[in-house]
């Protein structure tokens, strides 16, 4: 080899690794995210808020009822959850909302989750074909949800996110109690539960409460890239709280809080915070051995949300570095589950509390023709099983599950837990609601939440969806 063959080579290979150093590398498209907020409160009136037992008239709204909605997108997924203030968002109502959103700006509708806050002041979503205030509300909350979505897509911008969590203990309270000796009612079945429902505040009855709580508030912040507050999704496990006035609509403390958060962060009027419930099937605000002084209507809901306002802040100062880059992933399977069926006893039970004289019923148990009824038509139902969206979400290193129940705080402990990723948030409420989902230890002490009337659907329900939820996380891990 000649020294100028030499010299060429050196040169070809210089220029070919000048060439390859020089070539613009690919760049990720941005991650970017956008936020919204429709107003839904209902126009016309009466309107039933069906949180409890019987039928509870609103006249007119106390505060505005909102669809909030968070839109992400990594240039290969876009995805879009929306947190309504609403008792829960039926199945179908949440489906038609989403069918709607994803014709308008092209996200597909098992990349959009809908959830429920679960404000028991809140309508019915689901009337077709009942009076004309409810037939309305349900159009006006299907229109506002789609809304809420595609303006939130297309306020899509370069965007970055941080998670944390800080914790508020002092205004979840387990509401199942073991009571002192002798001191347990008899259930609307003529039996002894081990467990019972809030059971009133007198310390010459309480023993001890049947389960945890969890106490941290999740929140989940996204900036934009210039570090300006975009949005907040929090999330806390708090049934509700409750306490207004009355014939009134109100957001409770969720809407209190997406009212008070913009101040904390110093957010624009673009800002959007959202409170989703986390899992409170068995967690409520009432401090059972601890006396409050008596409040004025709506202030116990100012109370809670300026301290879960403090908490999430608190907790966004945590958060040292946003993430511009994180990957997205979302997953959703419908689960089938079966229904629980009444044994031939608990049929003959409900027959003979149905056919008792007007005379007798009020020596039955509280309730007991309401769960009478329900055990009938449990036996009765036609369907052997039902099917239910769980949907788990993937945003860098945090991951979010979705529930269709009033899920009990130990099923949000434990998938918190026995994530794979390293921060967790549980929404429950999430794509319709079928009930309460206790776990099978809680069925064994029985109470409200575990009758056949309240709990629909198989006592080992929370296993099979936790095991599902849990591989999709998993799945989700491994995508890069
Ligand atoms: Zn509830």
């Amino acid at each position: 080899m000649t020294m100028k063959t030499s010299l060429n080579i050196t040169l070809t290979i210089l220029i070919a690794l000048t060439t390859v150093t020089a070539a613009p590398a690919p760049k990720p498209p941005p991650f970017r995210a956008g936020a919204a907020a429709v107003d839904v409160t209902p126009k016309q009136f009466p309107l039933n808020m069906p949180g409890g037992f019987s039928a509870n008239m609103a006249e007119s709204a106390h505060d505005p009822l909102h669809a909030r909605a968070l839109v992400l997108d990594d240039g290969a997924t876009t995805l879009a959850m929306v947190i309504v203030d609403s008792l829960a968002v039926a199945v179908e109502t949440a489906n038609d909302a989403r069918a709607i959103a994803s014709k308008r700006c092209g996200i597909k509708p098992e990349n959009i989750l809908v959830a429920g806050t679960h404000a028991h002041s809140a309508p019915s979503s689901n009337s077709t074909n009942g009076p004309p205030p409810a037939v309305a509300y349900r159009k006006l909350l299907v229109e506002g949800i789609a809304e809420s979505i595609v303006r939130a897509h297309s306020a899509l911008r370069p965007a970055q996110v941080g998670v944390a969590a800080h914790p508020l203990p002092d205004e979840v309270f387990n509401r199942r109690w073991f009571l002192k000796p002798g001191k347990m009612p008899l259930n609307p079945f003529g039996k002894l539960d081990q467990a019972k429902m809030n059971p009133g505040t007198s310390p010459d009855v309480l023993d001890r409460p049947a389960g945890p709580t969890d106490p941290d508030i999740t929140i989940f912040s996204v900036q934009d890239a210039r570090r300006r507050p975009l949005a907040l999704l929090a999330n806390y496990s708090l049934h509700y709280v409750g306490h207004l006035p009355k014939a009134q609509v109100s957001a409770d403390y969720f809407g209190e809080f997406a009212r008070l958060i913009p101040s904390r962060v110093n957010g624009d009027t673009n800002f959007v915070a959202m409170m989703s419930n986390g899992t409170s099937g068995d967690i409520n605000n009432i401090p059972f051995n601890v006396t409050r002084p008596p409040r004025e209507p709506f202030e116990q809901i100012r109370i809670v949300a300026q301290k879960a306002a403090d908490t999430a802040w608190h907790a966004l100062r945590k958060i040292e570095k946003h993430n511009p880059n994180a990957r997205l992933g979302m997953l959703q399977r419908e689960v089938t589950l079966k229904y629980r069926r009444p044994t031939a006893e608990q049929v003959a039970d409900a027959k003979k509390v149905l056919a008792t004289k007007k005379a007798d019923r009020e020596k039955l148990p509280r309730l007991a023709e309401n769960y009478a009824r329900g055990t009938i038509a449990a036996a009765e139902r036609k369907d052997e099983t039902t099917k239910v969206i769980v949907q788990a979400i993937r945003i860098g290193d945090f991951a979010i599950c979705c529930l269709p129940f009033e899920v009990f705080c130990e099923i949000g402990l434990d998938l918190k837990k026995r994530s794979p990723f390293e921060r967790t948030m549980v929404i429950s409420i999430a794509n319709g609601r079928h009930g309460y989902l206790p776990t099978p230890e809680q069925h064994k002490l029985g109470g409200y939440e575990t009758w056949i009337g309240t709990c629909s659907v198989q006592e080992d329900a929370s296993v099979i969806l936790t095991n599902n939820l849990l591989e999709m996380l998993a799945q989700l891990r491994k995508e890069k």
